[in-house]
């Protein structure tokens, strides 16, 4: 059913899973993205389109080590101390465990993937598509090696990207040291620091050039506490003359401001390193009672050093911000290293101009500018990292000459002296290095496969936005670079899935339930609509078990409207050809459903094109509840058992399955396993439901006088039945009631329906009153701008105060219950709003009837 056309015609949808990664399986919000993409897929291949959906899995390098690090640890094995070909074994059974739950999980959403087509970014194709980006921008000169400054992880002991970074507000405590002359002149330089530990590593101090206290100083030297290295005092405009004692220690291998100052000034020392990759103090430059302590004990040893030296004049608190990695929690190293880099303003230059012309479109708009604002600012991509989960960076160094050269298959020879020497280089690319070539790598790029030609660009890409910088803003970047075209037309960022007490799901906070057990537990319909409705899918929105029985609810409603409709389809029935032919005499309940399902058929293809499936979802669930199933069911019995006559049935019949059966199809890529099975259960014309082609709402004529001549009718019942429930004791079936029309077109129409009036609002005998005929005796009446409406009281219940006083007492009684569960913070905060809407709506129905009864009550007492 979802296998791609290999040769489709001019209408096509394409799109790819975002792959999820193997680090873990899928939660909530995957479905909600899935749901979404399903929506649109089954949507389009229903309208005729031929429809390719990629579905894949991410090796995620760096996080998978991470996940299996962890597992090894607590099965108390090291994982650093493995040989490599073990460690991999360990990351590929990790990979196939979790690439075999995610499928099944895909399976049981009923997620309209091409399995076909399924990729992995770690198989051959993937590779070949990976190296061949590297030597091409290689060669472009937009990746180069250098020693920059990148943020390093030491417990995981790699470079992580700036996106992989944390910064949280942290207290520390400010040293101010003190760096005596190297002259032996008394007195020194103070300098303000939280990190003692790297006072091994300065190759000066620093000061703003108009720093009138310092004037003297720049140009002489000072010593290095617990070294005994002589560094100068110079002066750079980048220095804050406000922080600490406006003197700056300058560590140009462990800070970025301290390199950009240290690059200004030529003639300082070529800076040590003094940290080794896990951050414990190493090198020449760090006295040996310090080497081989980490960052901690450093610091400690240092604090207490500069103490019994007499160097800390004073310390205090101060809130900094520190930078964690995300994947380990460890502080991160800002640490002087060698590493690849890709040069992105070049490549972001594109993507700015197609967005700014609407060739890409982002949903919802609004994130449009945090787009840009980052976009602008891009720095380079930090793409090595130092783990064995990955692409090996297609780079071997030449001994002899020591040149690199990069190459999609393995050299055989130095690319400068053609020597034969050669080193491959031992790290491996961000996983991302990949991914942001996924909408074309995943059709079989850079092989000029059929798919590639046919199915690229994609359509959409839909996605959390909080993957905008490391996935999205990339895949753009890449498509006009690589295929010098858009990668899709249209982004769909969907909101972030929060638990019920209002905490974002995430695998890391573990509160994410298992789809597969809520599917086996409720169904996938049932959660698929759920996540659709009533929420909107771009925004973030809790849920919980009370949402999830929206979802069944639907589901049942729809589950028994078809069920007793069946009845009246009896064998032979021939499926619904086209819209049943009604005219001016037809009943006005068809007329009337006809005209509601044209609009919400209308109202489902504009949302659906415009990326808004939880808009089309809310005008579908309004109408099958309460047009279809609580309205027009009940006001068409009469017709269907033939109470009406055999014509009216007949037509009431076709209305009847033409309605459903197409409602069915509108619902299908919401909900595909109820409709599909409810769709069997009635006369249908081809194989599956899936296949179906989706209905044109121009199928059925407008016809908006019908909504017009229906709303007194549907009013007049709504009055009616209120005056019903407000009575103080039921009255019987046979109550009479009277209708004031409030003109002539009123007057008509609710003559004319007088039987179906009389019928839903329960009522005996209803008679319609002139403009001079006083109200009726002993009646209980409503106004509405339709007319004045009454209804016969029971016999014996006017004047009874104790039966009023009883009706208040239960009321009163309800309508606490119902305030104090609207008090409680605990139900708004987890409960859907809709519930939450109608407990108020309750609340305040409430109060109106006591209202009228203690109105009465007084009345009754006046003389
Ligand atoms: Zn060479």
């Amino acid at each position: 059913m979802f296998r791609a056309p290999e040769r489709p015609g001019s209408a096509r949808f394409s799109l790819v899973l975002p792959p999820p990664n193997v680090t873990g399986v899928l939660t909530l919000g995957h479905m909600l993205g899935d749901t979404v993409m399903d929506v649109l897929s089954r949507h389009r291949r229903m309208r005729g389109e031929a429809t390719l959906w990629v579905p894949a899995v991410d090796h995620a390098g760096l996080a998978t080590q991470v996940e299996v690090r962890r597992r090894l640890q607590r099965e108390g094995t090291a994982f650093d101390a493995l040989p490599r070909e073990l460690a991999l074994d360990a990351l590929e059974r990790w990979k196939a465990e979790h690439e075999r739950r995610i499928r099944e999980q895909i399976r049981a959403g009923g997620f309209s993937v091409d399995w076909t087509r399924y990729r992995y970014t770690m198989d051959e194709a993937s590779a070949r598509a990976t190296r061949e980006v590297f030597v091409s921008l290689f060669r472009a000169g937009l990746v180069y090696r250098g020693e920059r400054m990148v943020n390093w992880d030491p417990r995981l002991r790699t470079a992580v990207s700036d996106l992989e970074v944390v910064r949280t507000e942290e207290e520390a405590d400010l040293l101010f040291v003190r760096y005596p002359w190297a002259d032996g002149t008394p007195d020194g330089m103070v300098v303000a620091t939280v990190r003692p530990e790297t006072i091994f590593g300065d190759v000066a101090v620093a000061v703003h050039p108009e720093d009138e206290r310092y004037r003297n100083a720049v140009g002489r030297e000072v010593t290095v506490p617990m070294t005994g290295r002589r560094v100068p005092v110079i002066a750079d405009p980048s220095v804050d003359p406000a922080f600490g004692a406006g003197a700056l220690k300058i560590t140009p291998r462990h800070d970025l401001l301290d390199r950009e100052i240290a690059l200004r000034h030529p003639e300082l020392a070529t800076p040590q390193e003094i940290f080794d990759e896990s951050a414990r103090l190493t090198g020449e430059w760090v006295p040996s009672e310090f080497r081989g302590l980490d960052r901690d004990a450093a610091r400690a040893k240092t604090t207490q050093s500069l103490d019994e030296e007499g160097r800390l004049v004073r310390r205090t608190r101060y809130r900094h911000a520190v930078a964690r990695s995300e994947r380990s929690d460890a502080v991160i190293e800002p640490r002087l290293s060698t590493q690849w880099f890709v040069r992105m303003a070049p490549l972001a230059s594109p993507v700015i101009e197609a967005v700014r012309r609407g060739e890409i479109r982002i949903h919802p708009e609004r994130w449009t500018h945090t787009f840009f604002r980052w976009i602008e600012e891009i720095q380079d991509w930090c793409v090595s990292r130092q783990v064995i989960w990955g692409h090996a960076i297609p780079v071997h160094y030449c001994r002899s000459c020591g040149e690199a050269t990069a190459s999609v298959d393995p050299p055989t020879e130095c690319a400068a002296c053609h020597g034969h020497d050669l080193v491959a280089d031992p790290d491996v690319l961000d996983t991302w290095f990949t991914s942001w070539l996924w909408p074309f790598a995943a059709l079989g790029w850079p092989e000029r496969t059929s798919d590639l030609e046919r199915y690229y660009p994609t359509s959409v890409l839909v996605t959390g936005r909080d993957i905008m910088f490391f996935w999205v803003a990339r895949m753009m970047m890449a498509g006009y670079r690589f295929m010098g075209d858009r990668p899709f037309s249209d982004v769909y960022f969907t909101g972030m899935m929060r638990d019920e007490s209002g905490h974002r799901m995430s695998k890391h906070l573990g509160n994410s339930p298992d789809p597969l057990t809520v599917i086996q537990e409720r169904g996938a319909d049932a959660l698929r609509f759920a996540l659709v409705f009533p929420n909107p899918t771009d925004e973030d929105s809790s849920f919980g078990a009370a949402t999830l029985d929206g979802g069944r609810n639907f589901l049942t409603k729809l589950w028994n409207l078809v069920r007793f409709s069946t009845v009246h389809f009896p064998p032979g029935t021939p499926p619904p050809a086209g819209s049943p032919t009604l005219s001016a005499s037809s009943a006005l309940e068809n007329r009337w459903i006809l005209e509601r399902y044209q609009r919400t058929a209308a109202e489902v293809a504009a949302a659906l094109s415009g990326f808004e499936p939880s808009r089309a979802a809310t005008a579908l669930h309004s109408f099958v509840w309460h047009d279809l199933a609580d309205r027009y069911v009940e006001i068409a019995k009469e017709a269907l058992f033939g109470h009406r006559g055999e014509p009216l049935q007949r037509e009431t019949q076709a209305t009847l399955l033409f309605v459903l059966e197409r409602t069915l199809r509108h619902l299908h890529p919401f909900v595909p396993h109820v409709t599909e099975e409810l769709w069997h259960a009635i006369p249908h014309e081809g194989p599956l439901l899936a296949s179906a082609a989706w209905p044109d709402a121009a199928e059925v004529a407008p016809d908006p006088m019908a909504e017009v001549e229906m709303g007194p009718v549907l009013e007049a019942v709504r009055l009616l039945r209120n005056l019903r429930a407000e009575a103080p004791t039921a009255p019987p079936r046979s109550a009479r009631a009277w209708i004031r029309p409030s003109g002539p077109e009123v007057a008509r129409v609710l003559s004319a329906e007088r039987a179906t009036v009389a019928r839903l609002s329960q009522v005996g005998e209803l008679a319609f009153l002139n403009d001079s005929a006083p109200p009726p005796a002993g009646a209980a009446g409503r106004v509405s701008p339709t007319g004045e409406y009454f209804l016969e009281r029971p016999a014996g219940s006017g004047g009874g105060s104790a039966a009023l006083e009883r009706e208040r007492e239960l009321l009163s009684g309800l309508l606490a219950k119902t305030l104090a569960r609207l008090a409680d913070s605990g139900f708004r905060a987890r409960a859907p709003p809709e519930v939450v809407r109608e407990a108020e709506a309750k609340a305040s129905e409430l109060k109106e009837r006591i209202d009228r009864i203690d109105q009465r009550v007084r009345e009754e007492a006046a003389p």
